[in-house]
């Protein structure tokens, strides 16, 4: 015996399907584009919470580059060097973070200092015209000797992240390890790289481990910021206690973006790099998230609190959930933009 309602709902599937007998197919309703670009918008909000706010901003609200930047002209900061920005904007203190990692950046860029039981592993470099104050100057503050780099990890070939490799390879002899087709832009564009163009050295693949002493750092290939972008997932030690780190390489939508073809494509390049990037903080249970800007995490902050932190939890540690929701505001804001690429498409 039928319920009434489900007679209802059979009687009006039957009257809607011979209401119109001369239509031969179906015409499916309209897909609601602004509706799934809102809801992508919301559930990227949603994940970023209170935690995530500089990140959400930088690719959910604010306006992104559009075109494939393919010039190669010595940046101005090399030719002029007065022309580089006034120190007073971009130098920050160093700071030890965890009780084997260590801030070398700046207020706005990021640098990390892993200490091993033989010798550094470099997260990052900055720009040329303050790699060596705020990387070698911050390290000697510090207490640790620069000569100690063994290997350089650059997440991307943008002048802000590889601006002291060249500097880092010929004064230290440290190994250079950047993903291939990062490799290849700086090959491509001797000027655009002039004084940031390491030898080419290491070229990472996905899986790769770069262990030094009593330390390993697996990368990820998570391509889509640039072709060759890397992240890392890594332990640290708080207070003896060890805790897992998901490095994120690359953040902003600077590829090109600003047409269907191929910024579908590249956004859904850079998504699955997200989701690969989620599975393997999940996989390595990382608590904490860390980026190349302190706009990402908030580093310069967090430093801050890590000198009044007392006994209070470590203020870089979001959990598990935390790291997973930084990925998810990743992939929602990318997804948006997708829909917005996909609404041009449509009929
Ligand atoms: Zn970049």
């Amino acid at each position: 015996m039928k319920s009434p309602a489900i007679r209802i709902a059979t009687a009006l599937i039957l009257a809607a399907g011979i209401a119109a007998p001369g239509v031969v197919a179906q015409q499916k309703p309209a897909r609601d584009f602004d509706k799934e670009i809102r809801a992508a918008v919301e559930s990227a909000k949603t994940a970023a919470g209170f935690d995530f706010l500089g990140t959400l901003a930088r690719i959910c609200l604010l306006p992104q580059s559009g075109g494939e930047n393919t010039n190669d002209t010595v940046p101005d900061y090399i030719t002029k060097p007065a022309s580089a920005p006034a120190r007073d904007t971009w130098y920050a203190d160093p700071a030890k973070v965890f009780d084997n990692l260590y801030f070398v950046g700046g207020n706005i860029h990021s640098s990390w200092a892993l200490t091993t039981s033989q010798g550094i592993i470099l997260f990052d470099t900055i720009f040329p015209y303050n790699s060596e104050e705020l990387i070698i100057g911050g390290m000697k503050r510090l207490g640790l000797n620069p000569g100690d780099i063994k290997y350089v990890l650059i997440s991307h070939a943008h002048s802000d992240h590889i601006g002291g490799a060249e500097m880092i390879q010929k004064q230290y002899g440290a190994r250079i390890v950047m993903g291939g087709p990062d490799w290849q832009s700086v090959e491509r564009y001797p000027n655009r790289y002039k004084t940031m163009a390491p030898k080419r050295d290491i070229v990472a693949t996905d899986g790769m481990k770069i262990t030094l002493g009593d330390t390993t750092v697996t990368i990820w290939e998570t391509p889509g910021h640039t072709p060759g972008t890397l992240s890392y997932t890594f332990a640290v030690r708080d207070q003896g206690r060890p805790v897992n780190v998901a490095y994120s390489g690359g953040t902003a939508f600077n590829f090109v973006n600003n047409t269907p073809n191929p910024g579908i494509q590249n956004f859904q390049t850079y998504i699955n790099s997200q989701r690969h990037m989620a599975e393997q903080a999940a996989a390595t249970r990382a608590t904490v998230i860390l980026s190349n800007h302190s706009e990402f995490d908030n580093a310069v902050n967090k430093n801050r609190m890590i000198a009044g932190r007392g006994n209070g939890p470590h203020p870089y540690e979001v959990g598990a959930e935390g790291v997973q929701r930084y990925f998810q505001v990743m992939q929602g804001c990318a997804r948006a933009a997708q829909l917005k690429l996909e609404q041009q498409l449509a009929p």
